[in-house]
């Protein structure tokens, strides 16, 4: 562990991070992290680096746990053993137990749990690297990965600390601060500000803990913006149409249209108005050339004549593509039809089917009952009439 430094706070007011006494440490949050999990977040506050992961509501284990009239919240708290300067031993401690504990009870006034009987919903913390104020930041992360898990509340939890350094009241302790300081005071309060946390440790006066509180109310509805913000960018942002969806929605496209490599006869059609109309456009070349002679000329009659006929070749053309339309139009009418047909046949046949399981099921149901009721009479009764079948029968003796 460092050692105490003189002063935490310096002669102008500022503390050693440079922060004013109602200052917060900057906080950097993101959600969704983890894919497993229903809701998630990563929160780094100061130096602290926190992982949430939220599960539920889901069934409840063991099955002893579940409770009739609402899901049970459960909290685990851990430490990752390299998050502190001294490692830290692994598994649950006694400070550990405590503050899954409060932490839980943070949350219980704002979690609609009674829409989920029988429910788990399960709230895991790690604390990845530790620098005071660890179970504040876990709550906040906690409350945006509750949220991203879509968990019904009644409003968010914020959590932030005051505490007594150098005599002076400050929010949102830091590592030195928490060390060497004369107090430290973490509080969760609902959105609303109705307080859900409450802890001290160390002395201080009803008026320390009045200014303390103001504190934390600033620090607190700062937070609730920066949780709101990251909440409202991940939800409110529009959802992008996938681009593969787009692809596929490009290709169906495509295939609808009547395209030229599955209409060869289109090709040739495409290929007889494009040579008409060049035709055309080299005749029309020569007509304006030849018309500024005003005398008649036979060659220029001939030309005429090809013009039309190249012509007449265009609009001949134009009925063909028309009637591959049309035949296009008839073979797909056709298509529907024929599908419309095989449904049609497929539906007589499952009825005709389920016809035949039922009818099977009814003479089996038939003859189990005659069966039983032949057995009921009693085994003198089941063999036949003598005169009938030539047998003895037991009655008979
Ligand atoms: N700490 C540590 N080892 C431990 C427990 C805590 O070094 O086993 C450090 C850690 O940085 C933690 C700080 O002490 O953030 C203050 O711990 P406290 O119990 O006050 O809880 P916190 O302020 O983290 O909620």
């Amino acid at each position: 562990m460092s050692d105490k430094p003189d002063k935490l706070i310096t002669d102008d007011g500022l503390r050693l991070d440079g922060r004013r006494a109602d200052e917060i440490r900057p906080m950097k949050i993101e959600i969704g992290v983890l894919s497993r999990a229903d809701g998630s977040c990563y929160l780094e506050w100061g130096r602290n680096k926190i992982l949430v992961g939220v599960f539920g509501p889901r069934e409840a284990h063991p099955r002893r746990l579940q409770r009739a009239d609402t899901a049970v919240i459960r909290y685990r708290y851990n430490m990752a053993s390299f998050s502190v300067e001294d490692r830290a031993r692994p598994g649950p401690s006694r400070r550990s137990i405590e503050i899954s504990k409060v932490s839980r009870e943070a949350f219980e006034p704002v979690i609609m749990a009674e829409l989920f009987p029988k429910t788990a919903i399960d709230i895991f913390v790690e604390i990845l690297q530790a620098d005071a104020g660890t179970r504040t930041a876990a709550i906040n992360a906690s409350s945006i990965a509750l949220a991203d898990a879509g968990i019904p509340m009644k409003g968010l939890v914020t959590s932030c600390a005051f505490g007594k350094v150098d005599g002076q009241i400050v929010l949102d302790l830091n590592k030195e601060e928490d060390n060497y300081g004369e107090a430290d005071f973490p509080v969760a309060m609902t959105q609303d500000g109705e307080i859900t946390l409450l802890q001290m440790d160390g002395h201080l006066t009803p008026e320390e803990i009045k200014k303390g509180l103001e504190l934390i109310k600033k620090g607190c509805k700062e937070i609730l913006e920066i949780q709101q913000t990251v909440l409202r960018k991940k939800f409110e942002t529009p959802v992008e149409e996938p681009e593969a969806k787009a692809e596929e929605t490009e290709i169906e496209a495509e295939e609808t249209e009547p395209s030229l490599e599955y209409a060869p006869e289109a090709a040739v059609v495409e290929e007889v108005i494009e040579e008409a109309e060049e035709l055309e456009e080299e005749l029309s070349e020569e007509t304006t050339e030849a018309g500024a002679v005003t005398e008649t000329v036979p060659e220029a009659e001939e030309l005429e004549e090809i013009v039309k006929e190249a012509e007449a070749e265009v609009v001949d053309g134009e009925a063909i593509e028309e009637a591959i339309e049309a035949e296009a139009e008839e073979e797909a009418e056709e298509e529907t039809e024929e599908e419309a047909e095989e449904e049609a046949e497929e539906e007589a046949e499952e009825e005709a089917e389920e016809e035949a399981e039922e009818e099977a099921e009814e003479e089996a149901e038939e003859e189990a009952e005659e069966e039983a009721e032949e057995e009921a009479k009693g085994p003198w009764k089941v063999v036949k009439d003598p005169s009938e079948s030539g047998s003895r029968g037991e009655n008979d003796e």
